[in-house]
């Protein structure tokens, strides 16, 4: 059976390319870039030579940038770092509640040390207001971190506005931070954007930028962060003072090497891929809307990274759904995590006020490199009749806008009582 990838939001394959320039430094070129020898300097020249590309397209010195082994690690490190290194300047940290779990975890952690974690709600598209930013900006504001584009429903923030309107704010707050230091410090999660938005630092104005080789055809298990000149950081992983002394540990250089390759891939195809994927998009997007009633679009219809359909399906579940289509080859994610024994609904849907229900039919279609014409209308050949069988059997028959608790809770969430009924 053919495969038809339409996951690409968590995670792509390796390019070739990618592939072949990272190999000869697996077991050839293997030298600690931390020793004086030949063999080091072959992988110091290597690591210098990604970061070289990386800083070039972020438009920021070699010098701040540091890797690290995924987003996942550069958001705790740009949430937990920053803050505690910056305590004596305030106690307040300003995320949204739309973040990725690895800036969310960490913000609860800074709660639990005693800092005033504030989550910023966002409207029914996802969006964060920049007047909404700066009206819980105070002088104990220490950082504020705004997620570039959102991993699930794929909104993108204003973070430009977000970042002038910051700026104007932090002159006027008398700060004891030195001018290179100047807090409310500005922190973005550019994990999903890399590939179609513009991560120039300068432009955006962020104090601290996360990237993930993974999600752009890189290798796994490797991340990034931008830290500005004179950002005051404490590292999380300590040891033998590499990167400066805010990561330490070997680097893992061929890994590096790929990264390097793949932002440069990135930056040189953003144009030509941003234009072909939107299409593609729009062809599923409207189809989607034609041959299915009662659909939902969530996210926002405009200001949406170019790779992103979010749907909730009316009166089916989105697990059926994702696995019959993957009976079919097709792979796609839904808004709710079966990971305990009830179904989760999606905070970040939760979050854009839509009901219960109208979670548990999200499918997230994330579309890239390998997404055709012919693959799109694959799958509006078969998810209408996946989804006509699962409403055969759905117990439920909603109307759209209707917010009432579903008529019979139980058929989500099996003999339990359904999660926003019991007692927390
Ligand atoms: N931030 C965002 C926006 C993401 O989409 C992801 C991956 N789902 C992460 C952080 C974590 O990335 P990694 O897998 O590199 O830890």
């Amino acid at each position: 059976m053919k495969k038809y990838y339409f996951d690409y939001a968590a995670t792509t394959p390796l390019d070739p390319g990618i592939f072949r320039v990272m190999k000869p430094y697996f077991a050839c070129h293997f030298g600690n870039p931390s020793n004086l020898h030949r063999f080091a300097h072959r992988s110091k020249i290597a690591i210098s030579g990604a970061l070289e590309k990386i800083s070039s397209i972020l438009n920021c010195s070699p010098q701040e940038f540091i890797f690290t082994s995924s987003a996942t690690e550069s958001n705790n490190t740009a949430i937990l770092g920053v803050a505690r290194a910056n305590k004596a300047f305030g106690n307040r940290v300003i995320v949204t509640n739309i973040e990725h779990k690895s800036v969310l975890a960490a913000a609860d952690i800074l709660a639990k040390e005693g800092f005033e974690v504030i989550k910023l709600k966002v409207d029914k598209n996802g969006l964060v207001s920049p007047q909404d930013v700066t009206r819980y900006l105070n002088s104990k504001t220490i950082l504020v971190s705004v997620i570039y584009a959102n991993n699930e429903v794929g909104t993108v923030q204003p973070i430009a506005e977000i970042s002038a309107a910051i700026q104007k704010i932090r002159i006027s707050l008398n700060r004891n931070s030195d001018s290179s230091n100047r807090c409310p410090l500005f922190h973005t999660d550019a994990t999903q954007a890399i590939s179609y938005l513009d991560i120039d630092t300068q432009k955006l104005g962020v104090d601290l930028m996360t990237l993930s080789a993974h999600k752009i055809y890189g290798p796994k298990g490797i991340g990034g962060l931008y830290i500005r000149k004179g950002v005051k950081m404490q590292p999380l992983i300590i040891g033998g003072g590499q990167q400066n002394n805010l990561r330490s540990g070997t680097e893992n250089v061929p890994a590096i090497v790929g990264f390097g390759e793949a932002v440069a891939l990135a930056e040189n195809n953003k144009k030509r891929e941003c234009r072909r994927i939107r299409a593609l998009r729009n062809r599923l997007e409207k189809g989607v809307f034609k041959l299915i009633h009662k659909v939902i679009l969530n996210g926002h219809p405009q200001k949406r990274l170019p790779n992103f359909l979010n749907v909730s399906i009316l009166d089916i579940e989105g697990e059926a759904a994702l696995l019959y289509l993957d009976r079919k080859g097709i792979a796609v994610s839904t808004g709710s995590a079966c990971h305990s024994q009830t179904l989760e609904p999606s905070y970040v849907i939760s979050a854009l006020d839509r009901p219960y229900e109208q979670i548990h039919g999200s499918l997230r279609f994330s579309l890239g490199k390998f997404t055709t014409k012919e693959s799109v209308d694959y799958v509006l050949r078969h998810l209408p009749l996946i989804v006509k069988k699962l409403r055969q059997i759905s117990p439920v028959n909603l109307r759209p806008g209707e917010k009432k608790i579903c008529s019979m809770p139980e058929a989500f969430v099996g003999n339990q009582m359904p999660h926003f009924t019991r007692k927390k």
